[in-house]
């Protein structure tokens, strides 16, 4: 057995939304070869060898290559047309077996057929085994869930206490795993309920723009998803959910926000100031803090001059007032990001007027099923063989290790640039305008403004399925591409003269994404203030740990975002895991805290920075928010999962120091 391999399986066991049981398949043969005809086959054979037992299904010939994904996703990995018509048939008997011998538990496997399925999955790629057993959810070895517990490690007479600041995403990651360790923690909320960007982002035609099967917890694996792209509310409400099953619901303190924390080098805690809605501010003192505050959720609300003057309404798309009427109103929406190609296909069709102001066209990959609910195949599946959804999102995840990053890597001395970065970059632009000239077809004007005079993937590409262009073609719809010179009391005036008279402006300009812990006040030793240590460039050893902030954690810190492969919820549970095992070493040692060495995050810091450079956003003539005010890509993960699974398997000794 390889030293990949497993002694005990059992599949979602670390998932808080585990199921004994499946409804029983009643349908005849006949029916069930129509539902095979549909169905995601890598990830239905997966689910058949594991619930029948039978891997021998899983043959060499019917592995999917993976061929990578240029702008559209390849069916079933890229088998072959004979591959596929074989594998259909495998399937059928699959169900068949299912039907006839009445399977509808959920398997326990052996170490050897995990290890099949996840050889046939990833065609062969066994060193990204652990990472898929993290994702699958198996326990308790090799899901993310801690085989440690509190209680057996805290030295006699000594406590231990976190404050995790944000009940995003990302606090509810690092929540779970701390209760899941019985570490003591308490949770602060700003707002008034939980969900971070989902609470906050209302606008109409909020969504997921990635598939909801790749934005969900390895923990959390809810596989009754309406949408193929969740709306927000279905996030928010997923993460509710989660929050209630993992019993973190009640635990959560709204309304409460963390002004300052300021490292005790004597007493070796965080001495913290939390405001509370109406309340004067307490001090309280933790021995650690995990910031998980969110990185896309600072409005940044460009100045402009006579913007005071403005009568009508304005708002930025995070603080959409749900109270405002714009129907049969003229409206503005200023920027053509991924929140703009949101509301703008979302209210066109209600408002009397709309202008659309761009600065520069968004480059948009093909997602025809963006506003698609999932099939009734796909449902039918979830409902009726055992642990389809967990094989279908490990499918997700492995088609996201690699990912389009063979798309953004710059060649050297590419002759095209600055349109694009690669013989391969060049052919997505090419593909992509070929879209776009479909979808504006009779509208040359247009179509010239709508092809982005930068790199494919230099900025986040936008998933689309001709909404945009449907929009931006109506009859009472404008594109103006002149810059905003000045708003008047009445609407705002453009560089060639235009007055636009508007009665709403919306601020679709995105956030301050290189701030991070802006507003917060974090002291660390000898008086050292966060932002001072930083200059405007954060940085942070994986992401997760600062030089001089002790038992200071950041999940979603700098350089952990990934946008051309991987998932954000692996990230955040990988960094939230990365800070238990280091409070893990911590109280093995009986330390009072670990501090990371500047040599470690400087090694970390060169890496990034090196492939990053060799990236579409590293190139020097891009300009992208992916960079921070000092050109450093401060945002982005260069590399695939597995990177990250590696620098985060261990808090290594050498690159800390431990402070008793
Ligand atoms: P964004 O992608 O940063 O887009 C901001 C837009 O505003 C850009 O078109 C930008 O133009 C423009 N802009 C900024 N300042 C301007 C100014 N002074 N004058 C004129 N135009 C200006 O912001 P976003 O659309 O809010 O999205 C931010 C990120 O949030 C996304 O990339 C994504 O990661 C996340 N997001 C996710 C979802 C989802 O999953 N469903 C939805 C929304 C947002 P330039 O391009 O010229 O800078």
């Amino acid at each position: 057995m390889s030293e990949n391999s497993i002694d005990t399986l059992e599949i979602a066991v670390d998932d808080l939304f585990w199921q004994e049981c499946y409804e029983p398949i009643t349908e005849n043969d006949e029916q069930l070869a129509q539902l095979v005809d549909q169905a995601d086959l890598p990830a239905l054979l997966a689910a058949l060898a594991a619930a029948t037992g039978n891997t021998k299904i899983l043959a060499e010939e019917l592995r999917p290559p993976l061929t990578p994904v240029d702008t559209k996703n390849h069916p079933h990995g890229g088998m072959s047309a004979e591959a596929v018509e074989k594998a259909k048939a495998v399937a059928l008997s699959g169900l068949i077996a299912l039907r006839d011998q009445q399977i509808t538990a959920t398997p326990r496997l052996d170490a050897e057929a995990a290890e099949d399925i996840l050889g046939f999955l990833s065609n062969g790629h066994s060193e990204w085994n652990n990472m898929l057993k993290h994702e699958l959810g198996l326990t308790p070895e090799n899901s993310g869930a801690p085989t440690w517990c509190y209680e057996d490690v805290v030295p006699a007479g000594r406590t231990f206490k976190a404050l995790i600041v944000g009940s995003g995403v990302a606090g509810i990651a690092a929540a779970h795993r701390f209760a899941q360790a019985g570490v003591p923690f308490e949770i602060i909320e700003a707002s008034d309920r939980l969900g971070g960007t989902w609470q906050k982002n209302k606008y109409p035609g909020v969504r997921l723009d990635t598939p909801t099967f790749g934005y969900s917890y390895s923990f959390a694996q809810k596989a009754d998803w309406p949408h193929q792209f969740a709306q927000g509310e279905e996030v928010r409400s997923y993460l509710q959910t989660v929050a209630e099953k993992a019993g973190l619901s009640q635990k959560i303190e709204y309304g409460a926000k963390l002004i300052s924390a300021t490292w005790d080098e004597a007493a070796g805690v965080w001495e913290t100031a939390i405001s509370k809605q109406g309340q004067e501010t307490e001090v309280r003192h933790f021995n650690a803090v995990i910031s998980a505050s969110g990185q896309l959720d600072i409005p940044n609300v460009p100045e402009f001059p006579g913007q005071g003057k403005f009568t009508g309404i304005q708002m930025h798309s995070q603080e959409w007032d749900v109270n405002v009427d714009w129907r049969g109103k003229k409206v503005a929406v200023i920027g053509t990001g991924a929140s703009a190609y949101q509301i703008v296909p979302a209210i066109y069709e209600e408002v009397a007027e709309l202008v659309v102001f761009q600065r520069n066209a968004p480059w948009m990959l093909p997602a025809p099923t963006y506003h698609a609910e999932v099939s009734d195949t796909f449902a039918w599946l979830v409902r009726k063989v055992p642990c389809y959804a967990q094989w279908f999102r490990l499918w997700t995840t492995v088609l996201g290790i690699q990912g389009r990053f063979h798309t953004v890597r710059a060649e050297e001395n590419w002759s095209q640039a600055p349109l694009s970065v690669s013989h391969k970059n060049h052919q997505v632009r090419e593909e992509l305008i070929g879209m776009l000239s479909k979808q504006f077809a009779g509208h040359p004007e247009l179509l010239k403004h709508a092809i982005p005079s930068y790199p494919p993937g230099a900025k986040r590409m936008l998933r689309d399925n001709g909404v945009w262009a449907k929009a931006l073609t109506a009859e009472h719809a404008t594109l103006e591409v002149s810059p905003i010179s000045e708003f008047t009391e009445n609407g705002i005036v453009t560089a060639d003269g235009t007055n636009h008279e508007v009665d709403i402006v919306i601020y679709a300009t995105g956030f301050k994404p290189s701030d991070y812990l802006d507003g917060i006040e974090i002291v660390g030793r000898e008086g050292t203030r966060i932002h001072d240590y930083w200059q405007g460039d954060a940085r942070a050893h994986n992401g997760v740990t600062v030089p001089g902030f002790p038992n200071f954690f950041m999940v979603y810190g700098p350089n952990v975002g990934g946008v051309v492969a991987g998932s954000l919820h692996f990230m955040l549970e990988r960094a939230s895991e990365y800070a238990l095992k280091a409070v893990h070493e911590v109280l093995k040692r009986d330390a009072k805290a670990l501090d990371v060495t500047q040599a470690a995050l400087d090694r970390f810091t060169a890496w990034v920075d090196a492939e990053n450079r060799q990236m579409a956003w590293g190139q020097p003539y891009v300009r992208t928010w992916y960079q921070n005010r000092k050109g450093r890509v401060s945002q982005v993960w260069p590399f695939t999962n597995i990177e990250y699974w590696e620098a985060t398997e261990n808090v290594l000794a050498d690159e800390y120091e431990f402070l008793n």
